[in-house]
This record gives C-alpha cells, sequence and structure tokens, in this order.
C-alpha cells in the first residue's frame, strides 16, 4: 500500500474538572510510505496529542474516544499489550522536543543503547555496538566519547543527536519528530535539521514531523497537516500549500512567518480558542477575516478539493468563492 499509516475519524478527549477537551476531533489522515508528512499549527492545537496516538500512549487523563489508525494494514487502536510493546521502538519511534531528558542520568550511553535492544531482540553485546557505533557516526558524534559518556558529560544538542541515533536503533518504519529542534539553539538546529533530512534521503524511512515552525515545514516537507484547535483544517503537498494556501488560517501561518517572506511578517489576530469552551461552528472564525454568517452555526468539513488538496472551509463548499469552489483567499 502506498500509505504506511492511515488515520480515520479519530477523537482524543481529556476530560477534566469543568468539561471535556476534545483535543483531536475527528481527523483522519494518510501518511504516505517514504515521505516525510508535517502536522503544523499553534501550540495546542492537537499535533503532540495525536502523535501519542500513534505509539498508543496518549498521556493520562487524555482517552482514545472513537476511530480507527491501520499501521502498515495492522488497527493500532486494537493491540494488546504485549504487541504493543513489540510495536513501539521497532515500529515506531519517536523523538520529542527535550527528548535528550528521556536519557538517564546515572547509566553510561552505551549502556543505554544496549539494554532497550535486548528488551526488543536477542543479539550479541559486540553485534549491538557495532550497530550503535554505525548510528553514532550516522549523527556525526564520536562513537568511543559518547558510548562511554553519561548523559550530563554531553551538550544538548548532542544528546538529541543521541536521542535521533536511539531512534534508529531498531529500525522502525515511521519515526514522529515532535519539534525535535525547538529546544536547541539556531545554529544546532540547523545542524541537527540537515542530519535529519541525510537519514530521510539515505534510509527512506517515513517521518512525521510535528512543529509550530511553518518555515521548517516547508523547508522539510513532502505533506503538510494544518491542524487547528484539534480539527485538521487543510492537507495538501507542500509546495501547493506555500503556493497558494486554501485554508484563512493556513495562510495566517505563512503570512506571520518571518522567514517565508520578503514583506513584513504579520501575526494572526487573536489567539487559540480555550479548549473548554471552543467557538461553536468553525473553530476559527472568531479569528477569521473572511467569516460569514454561516461559519458561526456550521462546522465545515473537510473535503477534498481536487485530489491533492483536503481544506475545511465554507469558503471552498459548492456556492462560494470562484471555479470549483476554489478561492483566492491570498488576495
Ligand atoms: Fe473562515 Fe468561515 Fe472558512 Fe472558518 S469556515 S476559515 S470562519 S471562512
Ligand atoms: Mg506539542
Amino acid at each position: 500500500a502506498a500509505n504506511l499509516v492511515e488515520i480515520r475519524d479519530l477523537s482524543i478527549q481529556f476530560p477534566m474538572k469543568r468539561g471535556v477537551v476534545q483535543a483531536v476531533q475527528n481527523v483522519s489522515l494518510d501518511i504516505p510510505r517514504g515521505k516525510i508528512t508535517a502536522l503544523v499549527g499553534e501550540s495546542g492545537s492537537g499535533k503532540s496529542t495525536l502523535a501519542s496516538a500513534l505509539l498508543r500512549m496518549v498521556s493520562s487523563p487524555g482517552v482514545i474516544a472513537g476511530g480507527s489508525i491501520k499501521f502498515d494494514g495492522t488497527e493500532l487502536l486494537k493491540l494488546k499489550k504485549r504487541e504493543l510493546r513489540e510495536y513501539r521502538w521497532s515500529q515506531t519511534a519517536m523523538v520529542f522536543q527535550a527528548a535528550q531528558n528521556a536519557l538517564n542520568p546515572v547509566v553510561r550511553i552505551g549502556e543505554q543503547f544496549i539494554e532497550t535492544y535486548v528488551a526488543h531482540k536477542k543479539e550479541r553485546k559486540e553485534k549491538i555496538l557495532d550497530k550503535v557505533k554505525h548510528l553514532l557516526d550516522y549523527v556525526r558524534l564520536d562513537p568511543n566519547r559518547v558510548l562511554n559518556a553519561y548523559p550530563h558529560e554531553l551538550s544538548g544538542g548532542m544528546k538529541q543527536r543521541v536521542m535521533i541515533a536511539f531512534s534508529l536503533l531498531l529500525d522502525p518504519k515511521l519515526i514522529i519528530l515532535d519539534e525535535p529542534t525547538t529546544a536547541l539553539d539556531v545554529i544546532t538546529q540547523e545542524y541537527i535539521f540537515n542530519i535529519l533530512m541525510q537519514i530521510h534521503k539515505d534510509l527512506g524511512i517515513t517521518m512525521l514531523l510535528l512543529s509550530h515552525d511553518i518555515a521548517i515545514v516547508a523547508k522539510a516537507a513532502d505533506q503538510v497537516g494544518v491542524m487547528y484547535a484539534g480539527n485538521l483544517v487543510e492537507v495538501g503537498e507542500t509546495c501547493d500549500m506555500f503556493a497558494a494556501p486554501k485554508h484563512p488560517y493556513t495562510s495566517g501561518l505563512i503570512k506571520a512567518a518571518p522567514s517565508l517572506l520578503t514583506e513584513a511578517a504579520e501575526p494572526i489576530a487573536g489567539s487559540p480558542p480555550n479548549m473548554l469552551n471552543t467557538p461553536a461552528g468553525c473553530k476559527f472564525h472568531p479569528r477569521c477575516k473572511h467569516a460569514m454568517e454561516m461559519c458561526g452555526r456550521e462546522q465545515p468539513p473537510l473535503l477534498s478539493l481536487d485530489n491533492q488538496t483536503l481544506v475545511a472551509c465554507h469558503l471552498h463548499s459548492a456556492g462560494h468563492g470562484t471555479e470549483g469552489g476554489a478561492y483566492d483567499i491570498a488576495a
């Protein structure tokens, strides 16, 4: 199949004292094999929650309230505990923001690699070390130095590279990168990003990149999904989306990114909604310059414009805009 992952109608809720947060609402998304798919959106838009469902690691008190996630044909939401342990790291691995904090501070790096490996597969220690050295080399770290080091002996950027090597340890089919460079300085970010792109090029591994930074997404991704307040509002090929964004929020994100523009950046007015009390209809309507009367009443469904682009916005429903419902929001 062309898609490694097929997410359908996924909903994730967090029951709170004062109500239920719909962190992810009826999201459907395909992740094509061998490509980089990015999810972009402000913090709190549901990207990380969605990604955590791909590892069946939604944080408490969140629950997957409905939907389906097919991974290489297998329904993830039906996996038993033992099958899940098997699946994590060996099928899907994740590198998150400040992932370096996941390293055990009192165990040497080399030992941590070996422990993780043998928890999944039987192998001789020398063989594992050979593989780890190769991976560390790959992320441009000196294996001899790093294997014997404790985490505190390495810089933040080095630890993040150790985590990237970790994610490759069991040859997963999918790597999820959740703001992988956000906690680092700009030069280190660039350096690590180049390493990730090299890995993708060499191994052809499928990646899901989560970022609030649309400039990073523009550089890296083949396909982009835009999330707003728990909804997926636009999905398309990266070049198409940047050339002609279809959803006003996507257009706003692009206009707000200084590095993508020659003109001055223009931040999106307003702020994301309180997730305990989201606006009726289109959740973006209080911030949208194009809002119409129906936008406050009816939530727009995610519809296919052509075979490439999906968008959830009434401007693109039948009866609005120009030919085929395509409305030029860049104007
Ligand atoms: Fe704006 Fe209406 Fe489209 Fe929502 S549905 S993005 S409010 S035009
Ligand atoms: Mg996040």
